[in-house]
């Protein structure tokens, strides 16, 4: 930090690695398209720009939903549109918490001043379907379920295609977590009926974060439509939102939009439907396993059992006996690397190395294992 103000200079950061749980490294396009000229928010060439948003947020999402937005601003708030337009006073939600996700859902819950029925399974493990529709049966009220797709804070991928049959076949709507899912496992949002879902712009997609990409079934749509009460968000109201959002060609202003993230936005996108999105869940899971073996080979341990194992977040234990914090302070003095730290109940146990997007690439792998395997020499 700069004595005085008058000593501050511009800010230069130096490049390193992202391999933690987010953000992940960005491509040199994604960046070059942050630093294009600034139009007006509602300048038609800007507008035209958010419609092939839409529509590419559409093709990530797997989707046809008309509603399908960038919410402008973080994970969190896409997290709470979907709750503060979906639960009223007085709902039972099903929560599913199986990290520190599903938590910060049932807080939201809460805030809502609706009832948060919890269904808790250990950290590292999946949502259990079979606790989910017991939950079910004993809270014929519960009009929601709503669960992590990928929790980021255990590396445990869930079912999210039972859980919302499940839900469905309850009578319930769900909202899903895809944060750290979307553009890096399967994700389909139209065959598997999910109904809100919303995810962040700084995982798999490898763009700047700040931006939540959020999307609506007819169901959801519905739902808010015949609420009672006011959405108590003036900002996440989304039935405001939309007509900013929507093609209509009666763009009305909502709030100003954060144009050049959404060019970055616009590129990553793209990036991943020239990809394909089948090829970009294969990437994911070819990187994971050429990781896997390094790390079989230095004797480092998964927190998740295999089959539900995220390939884009590698929860590891800390082999007995190292120094958490020496460990990732060398990784990134001498490599320029960042692995993440364990959160909540994993803290101090576990490392979680993330293959997110752009970050999922051979040479990052290679930079990883060589600097673990001196670290841990
Ligand atoms: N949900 C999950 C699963 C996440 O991993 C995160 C962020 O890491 C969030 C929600 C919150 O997103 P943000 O940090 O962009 O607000």
């Amino acid at each position: 930090m700069a004595t005085s103000i008058s000593d501050i200079r511009s800010f230069q950061p130096i490049e390193r690695t992202l391999m933690g749980p987010g953000p992940s490294d960005i491509s040199p396009q994604v960046l070059q398209a942050l630093s294009r000229p600034t139009l007006g928010h509602l300048d038609p060439l800007f507008i035209a720009m958010m419609d092939e948003v839409k529509q590419l947020l559409q093709y990530a999402f797997q989707t046809e939903n008309p509603f399908t937005i960038a919410v402008s601003a973080p994970g969190s708030a896409g997290m709470e549109a979907c709750f503060v337009n979906l639960v009223e006073p007085g709902d039972t939600v099903i929560v599913c918490r199986n990290g520190v996700f599903g938590d910060r859902m049932r807080e939201n819950v809460e805030r809502c001043g609706a009832h948060a029925v919890m269904v808790d399974d250990a950290w590292g493990e999946p949502v259990s379907p079979d606790k989910v529709e017991a939950t079910l049966k004993a809270h014929p009220e519960a009009s929601i379920v709503a669960f992590v797709h990928a929790e980021t804070s255990t590396g445990a991928c869930s079912d999210a295609q039972t859980l919302a049959t499940l839900a469905r076949e309850h009578g319930c709507l769900t909202i899903v977590d895809a944060v750290t899912s979307l553009g890096g496992v399967p994700l389909k949002v139209d065959e598997w009926q999910l109904d809100a879902v919303y995810s962040g712009s700084q995982k798999c997609l490898s763009c700047v974060p700040g931006l939540s990409p959020v999307t609506f079934s007819a169901r959801a749509v519905e739902k808010m439509q015949a609420r009672t009460h006011k959405v108590q968000s003036w900002f996440l109201d989304q039935s405001l939102v939309l007509g900013y959002w929507s093609g209509d060609g009666k763009r009305s202003y909502h709030h100003t939009a954060p144009v050049n993230s959404l060019y970055a936005l616009h590129e990553s996108l793209l990036k991943l439907y020239q990809e394909g999105i089948e090829n970009a869940w294969q990437r994911h899971q070819t990187m994971h396993q050429r990781l896997k073996a390094g790390l079989d080979d230095l004797g480092i341990r998964f927190v998740v059992d295999e089959p539900y194992r995220l390939p884009q977040l590698n929860a590891v234990y800390i082999p007995d006996g190292v120094d958490d914090g020496a460990v990732r302070q060398h990784l990134l003095n001498t490599y320029n690397l960042e692995i993440g730290a364990g959160l909540g109940d994993l803290a101090g146990k576990a490392w979680r190395i993330g293959l997110m997007g752009y970050s999922a690439r051979e040479e990052n792998i290679a930079l990883c294992l060589k600097a673990l395997g001196d670290a841990l020499r």
